[in-house]
């Protein structure tokens, strides 16, 4: 049996488990700046070919910090609860 401190910290390592909001790529409106990618403090957008393709949520912490980075006028990143996408 895993002791609870270690469950806490697996947990931890896993922000599927606790992760609040998820951000979501609105493709039509990205104009692939790199922005975004720039400023994720985990390294969790994804860019193939020069192109922001989505986000790595194996270990994207849902901080927001993307969504707040992407400038206003292309407003392209949008951040929802998990418990929306979730079945
Ligand atoms: S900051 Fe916004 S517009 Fe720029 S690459 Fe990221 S999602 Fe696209
Ligand atoms: S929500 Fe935070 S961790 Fe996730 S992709 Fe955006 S900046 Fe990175």
């Amino acid at each position: 049996m895993t002791p609870p401190r270690h469950q806490e910290h697996k947990d931890h390592q896993d922000p599927t488990s606790w992760r609040t909001y998820r951000p979501i790529l609105i493709l039509e409106r990205c104009v692939h700046c790199l922005q975004c990618w720039i400023f994720c403090p985990d390294s969790s957008v994804v860019v193939k070919a020069g192109k922001v393709v989505g986000f790595d949520l194996e270990h994207c912490k849902g901080c927001g910090i993307c969504a707040y980075e992407c400038p206003d006028k292309f407003h392209a990143i949008e951040m929802v609860l998990e418990k929306q996408v979730k079945v």
